[in-house]
């Protein structure tokens, strides 16, 4: 079977954050089509976007997969489904939110889905836990390297952000 190496990125900012996660990540692996590697430390970030709500725990975890990315995102969809996302403000506090960050070196730009993630390039939250976890990382498009894409999204975006305890 040839798994398919992914980075997901985790977020919560509702209810006990840490738990939130750590209960999507054992969902992720309770599947038999993925196998959860490596996972990041949490990091503590401000809301992006509509800034009113409570502070976001974030991480990155890498998994093993041989679902195809639709395939994937259905299972996500599923798991926010059951631990009680609600769809409703865009950008507004969530219980969990599972975003598909990179998928081997795949390009995609479909009506679902966008491949690299488009926040992989411009948020800290995704950058820092992502070169924690693999600092060869490099944009399948921008060719940028993990460390040089951390440099970029500079000091104002780095400082709302620090490693949970
Ligand atoms: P969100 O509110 O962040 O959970 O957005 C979910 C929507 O983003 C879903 O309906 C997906 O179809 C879409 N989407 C596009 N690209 C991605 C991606 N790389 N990972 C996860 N969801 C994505």
């Amino acid at each position: 079977m040839h798994y398919k190496q992914v980075y997901l990125s985790l977020g919560s900012n509702i209810g006990l954050k840490e738990e939130n996660i750590k209960r999507a990540l054992k969902l992720l692996d309770d599947d038999k089509n993925v196998k959860v590697v490596h996972t990041s430390s949490f990091y503590e970030t401000k809301p992006w976007g509509y800034i009113n709500q409570p502070d976001f725990y974030n991480c990155v975890s890498q998994i093993n997969t041989n679902y195809e990315p639709a395939g994937l995102l259905r299972l996500i969809q599923t798991i926010e489904t059951k631990m009680g996302r609600k769809r409703d403000k865009k950008w507004g506090p969530r219980i969990i939110d599972i975003d598909i960050i990179l998928f081997e070196n795949i390009i995609l730009n479909t009506e679902d889905l966008t491949i690299p993630h488009p926040w992989m390039e411009k948020r800290a939250f995704v950058l820092l836990p992502l070169m924690e976890l693999n600092k060869e990382i490099v944009h399948p498009i921008s060719k940028r390297g993990i460390a040089e894409l951390v440099e970029a999204v500079g000091g104002e975006e780095l400082k709302e952000i620090r490693r949970a305890v």
